[in-house]
């Protein structure tokens, strides 16, 4: 088995609810590598490659459309500082680029799955504790 392959069944397995299955020999208008990746319900789909890999898209359409509604509610929530919590949590522990990764990641300190894909599972926690502190 190729090395991209692994390499990229790795990368889904890890940061994505995307399941890799096969690299499509043609590219997006701009060059993008195309992927085709199973979610987690079944659905099948081409998604571009970066997006994938860098955790940009999670589901197929039809759950995005489905888990939607939750994340308008929380959309709101972009810039503040829980937010930012979550985006260098998952640096810490997943981007071995990340200054913080060896106190981290590296030392097999882990984000859950669910914490990984979701901001709002996240956001959750993050508030019963808030709770409890106040
Ligand atoms: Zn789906």
């Amino acid at each position: 088995m190729q090395l991209w392959f692994t390499i990229a069944q790795t990368i889904t397995a890890k940061v994505n609810m995307l399941k890799f299955l096969s690299e499509f020999s043609e590219r997006t208008k701009d060059g993008h590598i195309q992927w085709l990746c199973q979610c987690n319900c079944g659905n099948s789909s081409k998604y571009m490659a970066t997006r994938v890999k860098h955790n940009r898209v999670n589901h197929c359409q039809e759950c995005s459309r489905k888990i939607g509604a939750e994340k308008i509610k929380i959309h709101g929530m972009r810039n503040t500082a829980t937010y930012s919590s979550w985006i260098s949590m998952k640096d810490r522990c997943l981007n071995k680029k990340s200054k913080d990764f060896q106190s981290y990641g590296a030392r097999g300190i882990n984000v859950c799955k669910e914490w990984i894909n979701s901001f709002e599972q996240f956001y959750k926690i993050w508030e019963k504790n808030q709770k409890k502190i106040n």
